[in-house]
């Protein structure tokens, strides 16, 4: 016998786990896997009693732990699926928006690579029910899944009685043999459309001719010669596919026998396909990016970003004037030398315009990524944009702020369009991170560049520029010489006057939130054929409703919210926790039924416009109307390819998109921007109204907007109609520095949640006290929010207010450890305590 002398060492290693825990967890490396284990590597380990997760490997050490630690049951991936920078990326975002590192890596990773004990599994949807490939391992899983169809991770292995099931189910996710369940109920449905082709066969030379004159001899063939006549009408003779769709269209006065087109495909004569409806998703490059000739000030711009002085720049450029040819030209210049880019967008729907503007110029190097899409959609976009072959990846990645996790090789270029916009920054649950701060400090790590670009920049951006910490470039005029809109006041309160003088008092109420002033313009504007967007920052029917008699109003039972009315469901909702009940018919106080609607929303909107012009077709574009997969881009479609004439919507309708023949835009209610209770108020209403301004009139001719306000002197509306950023920005960052708000200050807000009141005042005094005690002044509160209980539970905040020059990772570093020393009182119990860094 030969024994082997030398010792092995023992390996550890610390993990990250997808879990809203503290630290990383140790576990000990099987001595087998030695020569493999590194950094990097998803491996599965148990966690809890029962619990199997996938967790990172962040080190590989020999530093044996004070106390019994678990072995590494399997490793999952031979290379490392992150790297060192991702790592320290997410480490970054858990220290600066105080949080865990495992709340990081549950939203970075695509979920396809998060499998856990409990995930469920079943068959993929596609996948061919070949066995012959399969393992006899694979094989009972597929069994078992044909007997049950979901099935966790857990029910497997008890029901094989396999140990180390991940690694096999892992790679059985990867050969698309099964999916996560979570994927299955999101899953992308491709709108399709059936195109019908010439078979083989009578594309030869006489063959075509040979059939038509074997139909023509019989009587019961003869519809089938009318269909074929149009089908070679419409196919140029067999050349291309015809849609199946066009071919039963009437409106030609044409029609032609379903019945007789069946037979034609029944007998292979015409042959049916499934093609997908790609109209957003255009991969070939039709220009190259080189051909573009910019404008003075819009090459002025392109030399100065291209010369990178600072490592961040602002592009501050009015709508339309074609910031989106200089990021192209820019980008350009960056995959020309090998680096990879990321176009950052602050919301999905804005994707879709900008792939196919990219695309044209960069085909199919160009990746996109988001939320919207299926768990094996983003894990293949995530493998592209790391493959080691340079001709298979993407090298620009287009996303919302998630696509900040991606793989990258060798980052060059960031870019963050509308980089003002609120909905960069991640408000729940935890990372509670913004996108476009976050990007900054990916571009730095990678020693790239970021363009932060916007026609309404954030207060904190221009103040970064104008202080010289970014650089700054400006185009002041739309592209191609085109005017910026008219922007009109509506003024609410004459309208109001105007009502009662002609149809009395009881007129006024119900009827004033379309000035006449407005009508007559969106009355033209469709005289003339031309769209229009009205803008309402509220959705749903109305907003409450109450009792004339006794004034009740009916609330969420787990929010303190007022419920609000939605015709569709003609049902009352909270839009914080989604409790929904019927329309009462009686006030359940007093039992009047003089129960009547207060304010009102885009549905209402949508609804009476219909009645004011029948005639128009009437779509609306809000969280309600856009649930459902894909229909907010089927809405910007139908918008673009004009079967819509009027769209309504929430701010979604304010962004970026850009419509050929919009010459309208109406702000339906300007004071709900106004007087917003936030010190962002008057900076987020001049946004959002140039914003959504920036839509009117494109191509051609200049647009009009309307603003409905009863303030029409009101100092941001002045500033819309004016264009005037500089002024909007003078009077604002002198009041920020006033009351104290940034950029001169740093914010954290601290929420507290409990369900019982009593627990949560105690421990807001208590945990305020503390802070106080160690930050004094800079501590402000606690306070009630302006709602105060959310899903059944309490809330209080407490704010913290920093000087931007103090170093603050310590204070947050401090206020971490207290929070977590009082969630674990015992008295206070079951506490919750959440930081928001910098909100919005
Ligand atoms: P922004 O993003 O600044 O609002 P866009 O980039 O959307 O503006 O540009 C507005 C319109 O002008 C687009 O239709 C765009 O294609 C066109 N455009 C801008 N610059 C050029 C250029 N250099 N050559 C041709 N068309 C341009
Ligand atoms: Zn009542
Ligand atoms: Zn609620």
């Amino acid at each position: 016998m030969y024994f082997c002398t030398f010792k092995m060492d023992t390996f550890f290693v610390d993990v990250i786990l997808p879990l809203h825990i503290h630290d990383t967890y140790t576990y000990r490396v099987p001595q087998e896997y030695n020569d493999v284990i590194c950094v990097g590597q998803r491996v599965v380990v148990q966690f809890g009693p029962r619990r199997l997760y996938s967790a990172i490997v962040r080190r590989v050490h020999t530093e044996v732990p004070r106390y019994m630690v678990k072995y590494v049951l399997s490793i999952l991936d031979i290379q490392p699926i992150v790297d060192e920078k991702q790592l320290k990326f997410w480490e970054w975002i858990a220290d600066y928006y105080m949080c865990y590192v495992g709340d990081v890596m549950a939203i970075a990773l695509p979920s396809a690579f998060r499998l856990a004990s409990e995930s469920s599994v079943s068959i993929h949807p596609d996948y061919s029910g070949e066995l012959s490939d399969l393992t006899d391992m694979e094989m009972r899983v597929v069994q078992l899944l044909t007997e049950h169809p979901v099935m966790t991770v857990d029910d497997i292995s008890r029901a094989i009685g396999l140990q180390k099931m991940m690694p096999l189910l892992s790679t059985m996710i990867e050969r698309e043999i099964i999916v996560m369940d979570e994927e299955l109920r999101q899953r992308f449905v491709p709108r399709t459309t059936t195109y019908l082709t010439l078979a083989p066969a009578y594309k030869e030379q006489g063959k075509a001719k040979e059939l038509f004159d074997s139909l023509e001899r019989k009587k019961s063939t003869q519809k089938q010669v009318d269909v074929l006549m149009k089908f070679m009408q419409l196919s140029r003779f067999g050349e291309v596919s015809v849609p199946k769709r066009t071919m039963l269209d009437t409106t030609d006065g044409k029609p032609i026998s379903d019945s007789a087109l069946k037979t034609l495909i029944k007998n292979g004569v015409l042959l049916q396909e499934e093609h997908v409806e790609s109209r957003l998703e255009q991969y070939e490059r039709t220009t190259s990016a080189e051909d573009i000739e910019l404008n003075s000030e819009q090459q002025a711009a392109y030399e100065y970003l291209s010369r990178g002085e600072k490592p961040v720049s602002l592009l501050h450029g009015v709508t339309s004037s074609g910031k989106t040819e200089v990021y192209i030209k820019l980008i350009n210049d960056t995959i020309a030398k090998g680096d990879q880019v990321l176009f950052l967008l602050p919301e999905i729907a804005l994707t879709a315009q900008i792939i196919n503007r990219l695309r044209k110029y960069f085909g199919d190097l160009v990746g996109v990524y988001h939320s919207r899409f299926s768990a094996s959609q983003r894990a293949e976009v995530w493998n592209r944009t790391r493959d080691e072959d340079p001709a298979n990846r993407y090298q620009v990645l287009l996303g919302a702020r998630s696509a900040l996790f991606l793989p990258f090789r060798r980052l060059g270029l960031v870019i963050v369009d509308e980089e003002h916009d609120s909905s960069y920054k991640q408000y729940d649950p935890a990372p509670r991170y913004h996108g476009r701060d976050a990007a900054i400090y990916l571009a730095h790590l990678w020693g790239a560049r970021t363009v932060l670009g916007s026609a309404t920049p954030s207060l904190e951006s221009y103040y970064n520029a104008k202080q010289g910490k970014y650089g700054l470039c400006e185009m002041t005029h739309r592209y191609g010489g085109l005017l910026m809109p008219e922007v009109l006041c509506a003024d609410m309160k004459e309208e109001a006057s105007r009502i009662r003088r002609e149809r009395g008092e009881q007129a006024v109420a119900g009827t004033t939130h379309f000035s006449q002033f407005l009508l007559d313009h969106i009355k033209q504007a469709l005289a003339d054929h031309e769209q229009v967007i009205l803008f309402q920052n509220r959705r749903g029917f109305s907003l409450r409703i109450e009792c004339d008699d006794c004034h009740w109003t009916p609330q969420c039972q787990h929010c303190d919210v007022s419920l609000v009315y939605h015709k569709a469901t003609n049902s009352l909702r909270c839009h914080y926790c989604g409790y929904s009940i019927p329309l009462p018919t009686e006030c359940p106080a007093c039992h009047s039924h003089h129960l009547s609607m207060k304010g009102f929303g885009t549905e209402r909107i949508e609804d009476d416009l219909s009645i004011i012009f029948p005639d128009a077709k009437v779509a609306r574009m809000d969280l309600d109307s856009t649930l459902q997969k894909n229909r907010y881009l089927e809405i910007i479609n139908d918008f673009q390819d004009r079967r819509i004439d009027i769209l309504v919507g929430t701010q979604m309708v304010t962004k970026g998109l850009d419509f050929d023949h919009v010459s309208v835009v109406g702000i339906v209610s300007a004071d709900n921007l106004i007087y917003f209770p936030d010190f962002r108020a008057f900076e987020r209403a001049f946004q959002q109204m140039t914003q959504v301004s920036g839509r009117a009139g494109r191509h051609g001719h200049r647009g009009k907007v309307i603003i409905q306000t009863f303030n029409p002197y009101h100092q941001a509306i002045r500033n819309v109609i004016d264009n005037d950023y500089q002024s909007m920005y003078q009077s604002q960052i002198t009041d920020r520095r006033v009351f104290r708000y940034p950029p001169y200050y740093r914010l954290i807000t601290i929420t507290m949640k409990h369900r019982d009141s009593d627990v949560l005042n105690e421990a807001a005094a208590r945990f305020a006290g503390e802070l106080r005690g160690v930050f004094g002044t800079r501590v402000v509160g606690p306070e009630y929010p302006s709602v105060t209980k959310v899903r059944g539970l309490y809330l209080k905040n407490i704010m913290m207010r920093f000087e931007r020059t103090e170093a603050i990772a310590e204070a947050k570093r401090i206020m971490v450890e207290m929070a977590e020393k009082l969630k674990g009182d015992k008295s206070l119990s079951p506490l919750q305590i959440h930081f928001d860094v910098d909100p919005q």
